[in-house]
């Protein structure tokens, strides 16, 4: 099977054709437009691209277009992308500004641009669509609870690839056959004892989210993207208290609040030296004060998180470091895990040190959780819950 997996941001287009097949899958082209200011333009050059290219003898070899859409408003799950997601894209534009516009846009291109090829999303809020009532619910009145105001919680794909892939690793085939067929069956009772997993999404954006067999109960990230964690530059959680105490005392309009909350908070705002990790580690390295807090906040809030979900599983088997800063970060995963051996969690030093961006154990071998780093790799997790649905 065909699939092209559609990433589509506000002023750009980059996509992966896979070859998919059940023993797995491979990228066969791969492409990507900036600046793009319509998408009708750089999707038809993509297609013509890749006849050219003799990858494919006509756009109708393409069996199935993937798209991870973010926030839908009353709509989740890995669906058809037709009317109706289009329309719960558009119910939360506010919400998601910067990614719902470019999603709802694209699919109605790609439903014109190839008719006979079968539109599928994910939306990175499916992975929690088993979490409790209590753990979704802001206490906020009825009205705001009835526009939909409630935790979603984000990074669903790549979390549910790690419920996947820590499941292997940890030699339980049967809880990874259950988080794999997850979005087709729904959580499943499982016989031996649970599996119990924190999978950590360090990134860009970052969020921690608590497994059980293979099913989410709960993250990190709530109504919108701006929560949990602190980000590069957005500012993760914060009591609401603080939004109209600033305005008043700044003297600041709505949008410029949300301006400063959105795109110079987080990481950049507390370091005042770059939204990128690698810039503050330097910067710290080298005495900044303001850049180490930005560290020491950062696992501050991932230590809490952790916390939260390590209790709320009743004791933990895996504990997971995913995405950029996860992969490459030694330093903020010893820091995470430090004086945790109380808990069975023993982080090796000299295996922490040598893994950047690549599958490792990087516990001791007599440590009680396993420390896992795995790869994220969001287009062929796409890619798979597109070929699972459409098989
Ligand atoms: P996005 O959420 O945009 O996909 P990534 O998962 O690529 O982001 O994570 C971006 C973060 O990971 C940045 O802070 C970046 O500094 C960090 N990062 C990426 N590669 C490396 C690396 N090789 N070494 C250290 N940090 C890295």
């Amino acid at each position: 099977m065909l699939i092209l997996v559609a990433n589509l941001g506000s002023t750009s287009f980059k996509y992966r054709l896979f070859r998919m097949a059940e023993q797995g899958g491979e990228v066969i082209a791969k492409g990507a437009y900036e600046r793009v200011t319509d998408y009708a333009t750089v999707i038809d050059e993509a297609l013509v691209t890749l006849q050219r290219d003799g990858i494919i003898a006509s756009a109708d070899d393409i069996d199935a277009v993937g798209f991870k859409t973010v926030l839908g408003k009353d709509l989740s799950g890995c669906v058809m992308a037709g009317p109706e997601v289009i329309a719960a894209l558009d119910g939360f534009t506010a919400v998601a500004p910067a990614h719902n516009p470019p999603y709802a846009a694209g699919i109605r291109q790609f439903a014109k641009s190839l008719p006979k090829a079968r539109l599928v999303a994910l939306f990175e809020t499916a992975f929690y669509q088993w979490t409790t009532e209590a753990s979704a619910t802001y206490a906020v009145p009825r009205s705001w609870r009835d526009i939909g105001i409630r935790r979603y919680g984000f990074h669903g794909a790549s979390h549910k690839f790690i419920a996947e892939r820590s499941a292997e690793l940890c030699g339980r085939e049967e809880v990874a056959q259950i988080a794999r067929r997850l979005y087709l069956d729904g959580p499943q009772a499982v016989a031996a004892a649970p599996l119990r997993v924190v999978s950590c999404h360090l990134g860009g954006s970052s969020s921690v989210t608590g497994i059980r067999n293979g099913v989410a109960i709960g993250t990190s990230m709530g109504f919108s993207p701006q929560s949990g964690v602190p980000q590069n530059n957005r500012v993760g959680d914060l009591d609401s208290g603080a939004i109209p105490y600033a305005m008043r005392t700044l003297g600041l309009t709505l949008d410029e609040a949300e301006r400063q909350l959105t795109k110079a908070s987080g990481l950049l705002g507390l370091s005042g030296v770059s939204n990128d990790i690698r810039d503050i580690y330097a910067a710290a390295a080298a005495g900044n004060a303001e850049a180490q807090l930005a560290l020491d906040t950062l696992v501050h809030s991932i230590r809490h998180w952790t916390g939260a979900f390590h209790f709320e599983l009743g004791g933990l088997d895996a504990l997971v470091f995913t995405a950029g800063i996860g992969e490459n970060g030694p330093i903020v995963r010893a820091a995470v895990c430090k004086n945790l051996e109380p808990f069975g969690i023993h982080l090796d030093a000299a295996k922490n040190a040598a893994c950047a961006g690549r599958e490792a154990v990087i516990s001791t071998d007599a440590s009680p959780v396993k420390i896992l780093v795995i790869p994220a790799n969001e287009e062929l997790v796409l890619a798979r819950e597109v070929f699972r649905k459409l098989s």
